[in-house]
């Protein structure tokens, strides 16, 4: 049996695809409204966390931040049975994922840091990546579960590797973002059309998987939020979470990483003045004012 532990709008769809896929999967949620959804999509739905940990042989974390996931754990580790495997699946700090594995290691349990990229339509597809942390074994008996939920598993290293890859990728996302919008907006203000700065970026030495496949203007890439109201997509406040993280972590460690500092201010702004949650390709309109504040 499965515990799954935070049916939000990554868990619920994840916990399904286990479900599918044949698993008994047990669900906890503190929302009873989640775990009425969770009922309605066949996975079975407990408001007691020690149930559904009690019989389980996993217990899979899908929570909002790393303060969740100590919490969860100790709330868990004295009821989870002998032997069980902990994969944690939340965007946490790393210093919290790290917390998180030896709580389970002091309680002889094996623990795996398994945070994802892919947003809410990998979990419902069942193609997310993961980037997982850990001993290689625990990662290993956790590979055949990552592998119904998502399409990839990248093995990233030691307890918290997952996490460390997850805040640097999305840094690197966010600032990417950032850079492809102020040519957007530079373009427009030299009289270059979106598509040909499209043309030209996306075979040359500026292409990037933002541009590609979230292009931040609409009509070169039909799918991207900027075709349909900037609706998410990847909520910049999400993006902001994970250039915070990534921000902590350089700091604790000396990282010097002033793009990514000057990211994480521009999508505070950003979400501060966004009252529809807009995704984070939306930034550019925050270009556009500033530009238009200096001329
Ligand atoms: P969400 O807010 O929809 O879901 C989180 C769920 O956890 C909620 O249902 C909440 O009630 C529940 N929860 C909170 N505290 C709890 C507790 N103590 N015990 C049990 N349940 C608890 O968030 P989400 O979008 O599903 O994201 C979950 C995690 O996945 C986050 O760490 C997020 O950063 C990460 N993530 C999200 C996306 C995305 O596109 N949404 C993409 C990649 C990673």
């Amino acid at each position: 049996m499965i515990a799954f532990i935070g049916l939000g709008n990554m868990g619920l769809p994840m916990a399904e695809n286990l479900v599918r896929a044949g698993n008994e999967v047990v669900g906890f949620d503190v929302t009873p409204e989640a775990l009425e959804r969770a009922e309605a999509q066949g996975v079975k739905a407990t408001s007691a966390l020690e149930e559904a940990v009690g019989g389980a042989e996993v217990v899979v974390t899908m929570l909002p931040s790393g303060k969740h996931l100590v919490s969860v754990y100790e709330q868990i580790l004295d009821h989870v049975a002998e032997g069980a495997l902990l994969i944690d699946c939340s965007t946490v700090d790393v210093a919290s994922s790290r917390k998180g594995h030896e709580m389970g290691a002091a309680k002889g349990l094996a623990t795996v840091d398994a945070p994802v990229s892919g947003g809410v339509s990998g979990a419902a597809a069942g193609t997310l990546t993961f980037m997982a942390g850990g001993a290689a074994a625990a990662i290993e008996r956790a590979r055949p579960l990552l592998e119904v939920m998502g399409s990839r598993v990248v093995v990233c290293g030691d307890p918290g590797a997952g996490q460390a890859a997850k805040a640097c990728n999305n840094m690197v996302l966010g600032i990417a973002m950032i850079a492809t919008g102020e040519a957007f907006v530079l373009a427009e203000r030299l009289g270059l059309s979106h598509q040909a700065l499209f043309d030209v970026l996306s075979t040359s030495s500026g292409q990037s998987w933002a541009l590609t496949n979230h292009c931040p203007v609409p009509g070169p890439v039909p799918t991207s939020a900027a075709n349909h109201d900037y609706k998410p997509g990847f909520a910049a406040a999400l993006m902001l979470k994970d250039l915070g993280l990534a921000r902590d972590a350089a700091a604790s460690v000396g990282a010097d990483t002033r793009l990514g500092q000057a990211a994480v201010k521009l999508y505070e702004e950003f979400v501060e003045n966004d009252p529809k949650g807009l995704d984070y390709s939306a930034v550019i309109d925050l270009v556009r004012q500033h530009s238009e504040a200096r001329s």
